[in-house]
């Protein structure tokens, strides 16, 4: 069976088609992963921005430790403060301050817009909602 003229004609145009498609497709590919590599770019630069700074606040409470413990004693060794009392003091603090940290941490729903306890969300695909929200999605 022999092909005619028109028959070649057309054959190579699709096979041109083809390669335009492949061509355009990978094209296209290669601009999904430049696009894929900027964002992985930004993501990693953020997340060395943050590993930055809870190096610098380690350091920070570092020092607070330090010179905490260096008050606390000094004021104990003087006697200008009953130790036992301080510690109590201190600890009811530090409880006092643990349950204002639980308390504060509130979100605003994506939907609704209430602020709501971080606790009583979801994360979703359109952003934090509040667990009432998202039982009548
Ligand atoms: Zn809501």
């Amino acid at each position: 069976m022999s092909t005619s003229f028109f028959e070649q004609l057309m054959a190579e145009h699709a096979e041109w088609e083809e390669d335009r498609r492949i061509d355009a497709a990978r094209a296209r590919a290669d601009h999904a992963l430049a696009v894929a590599d900027a964002h992985a770019l930004d993501a990693t630069l953020a997340m060395q921005r943050l590993e930055q700074r809870l190096a610098a606040q380690a350091r920070q409470l570092k020092t607070l430790r330090a010179v905490i413990g260096v008050l606390t004693t000094m004021l104990k060794d003087s006697g200008a403060v009953d130790g036992d009392m301080l510690d109590i003091r201190l600890e009811a603090a530090i409880a006092n301050s643990e349950e204002e940290v639980e308390r504060v941490i509130t979100v605003a729903c994506q939907r609704c817009g209430a602020q709501v306890d971080r606790r009583r969300t979801v994360v979703t695909a359109s952003g934090t909602v509040c667990d009432r929200c998202d039982a009548g999605r």
